[in-house]
């Protein structure tokens, strides 16, 4: 290796320690200069190569000034968490290895089995050896655990679906609430179920499953000769962190031999403060269960991870063995390649070890709990300025809330607090973003930073009054 990549790489760790370093200091996001922007949408293809240094200097100069800004302390938008500095770190060792991990014997194919172990035993999930691999994210593991659900459903029904599609099989019915994330029906669509076989079964007050809704909607496709075979509950939905009532609809999926899928992406990992942790009871009855060590974690982007009570169900899924690529690995598991949709895998569970590693389960579930303890607070503090409104209890770590200034109707209320987030965000201050709840515009922060302070949350509100009140002075000049 010659001296001068040595160098680069000395260099290319300063330049994200002092990254890192300043970040918190900066504006959580700002609009790119719009010459900056141009600069790197028509960047030529380069005849000749240049120099690392010269690279690094580009990297630094014209690249890293324009960030996401989720790794502020006060970014609050979407589900996008800071990195874990461990896992930066780990991110540059495991390309410099560059394995496949599809299957074989190598650190990284061992070291996924850990963390996916890791992980299960972090939510409390059952996890026999085999049942669950890394993703790119829920969208992949929600497509891996659904095809699982697919594949048994058809199974029971004397169907082999991996040889014959869906034709000839009754039309297979799943269920999912108004609640659930688009990846469900992204998954179902690709799946050949059809979105139009996705019933929306009704919610309760504060956004979770109804149980009774789900058990007459069961009965009532079946009545008509439909074939229900899996249900998808929230573990943390991505409006509010609502987190369903799993024993009722756990009893219901085993009496009527339905697949239980619960996305766990956002919030999985909330059950592992002690305050909230009953809210989850019965999540380890589920099937499957898909969940994004990229959230709440930190894990540097890309990692989801699908985890499933029966590892068999995957495999008979997944597994096409060509014969050039057989071969009996020591637990007799096979590749992972045989449990999900990739061949050649990126070596994502080292940023997994570290990141977990670093904090440990216990560092891990005091981040949580403050993420968790900080989101009541900003939901207290909401609720304590009669300017504010909270539009739905704090369930985990997300609080959904809007800006009712006196003598605004609902339909002006909705004009503001449309406009609210990008208003925001634009001041560079504090970086929320929006959504719509039964109707009505909200605004709505995620919490996942443990660095993130209850000096934080009051410049965020501070943000959203000022931001609130210029906003409504224009409105009241236009009418
Ligand atoms: C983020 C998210 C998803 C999608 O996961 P990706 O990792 O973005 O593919 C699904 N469900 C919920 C609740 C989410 O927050």
């Amino acid at each position: 290796m010659p001296e001068y990549f040595r160098e680069a790489a000395h260099a290319t760790a300063d330049l994200v320690a002092d990254y890192l370093e300043q970040v918190p200091g900066k504006p959580v996001w700002q609009p790119m200069d719009p010459a900056a922007r141009q600069a790197l949408l028509e960047a030529p293809l380069p005849a000749e190569g240049r120099a690392l240094a010269e690279l690094l200097a580009v990297i630094g100069a014209e690249v890293m000034p324009a960030p996401m800004g989720n790794g502020h302390p006060r970014f609050f938008g979407w589900v996008n968490s800071a990195p874990a500095p461990a896992g930066v770190l780990a991110t540059l060792a495991a390309a410099a290895m560059n394995p496949s991990s599809a299957g074989g014997d190598h650190a990284d194919v061992h070291l996924e089995r850990a963390v996916v172990r890791w992980i299960a035993e972090l939510v409390d999930f059952p996890h026999p050896p085999g049942g669950g691999l890394l993703t790119s994210g829920t969208s992949m593991a929600t497509i891996v655990c659904l095809a699982a659900a697919r594949g048994r459903a058809a199974r029971r029904a004397g169907h082999d679906v991996r040889a014959d599609g869906l034709a000839g099989l009754p039309p297979l019915v799943g269920y999912v609430s108004g609640e659930t994330h688009s990846c469900v029906r992204k998954a179902a669509e690709l799946l050949g179920l059809g979105s139009r076989q996705l019933r929306t079964v009704a919610t309760d007050a504060e956004g979770r499953l109804d149980p009774q809704a789900l058990r007459a909607a069961v009965a009532a496709d079946r009545a008509a000769g439909l074939l229900p075979f899996l249900v998808v509950a929230s573990a943390g939905t991505v409006n509010t962190g609502a987190v369903d009532r799993f024993e009722p609809i756990a009893d219901l999926c085993a009496e009527q031999d339905l697949w239980l899928h619960v996305d766990g992406a956002y919030g999985a990992f909330g059950v592992l403060d002690p305050s909230i942790a009953h809210r989850y009871a019965g999540l380890e009855r589920a099937d499957s269960l898909a969940l994004d060590p990229h959230k709440w974690l930190g894990v540097p982007v890309d990692c989801g991870c699908a985890l499933v009570r029966d590892a068999e169900e995957l495999r008979a899924t997944f597994s096409l063995v060509p014969s050039y690529l057989r071969d009996e690995d020591a637990g007799g598991l096979g590749w992972f390649s045989e449990y999900g949709t990739e061949q050649t895998r990126p070596f994502r569970s080292l940023k997994v070890w570290a990141t977990i590693a670093h904090r440990g389960r216990d560092g891990i579930a005091a981040d949580i709990a403050h993420c968790t303890r900080l989101a009541r607070r900003l939901g207290e503090l909401v609720e304590a300025d009669p300017q504010l409104e909270l539009l739905a209890p704090v369930e985990t770590s997300i609080v959904a809330f809007r800006a009712r200034p006196a003598g605004l109707d609902e339909e002006a209320l909705n004009v503001l607090n449309q406009a609210l987030p990008q208003a925001v965000q634009r001041g560079g201050q504090a970086f929320v973003t929006g959504t719509v709840l039964a109707g009505r515009e909200a605004v709505r922060a995620c919490l996942l930073n443990a660095t993130t302070t209850e000096a934080d949350l009051a410049v965020l509100l501070a943000e959203v009054r000022s931001a609130a009140c210029e906003l409504t002075g224009r409105l009241s000049t236009r009418q």
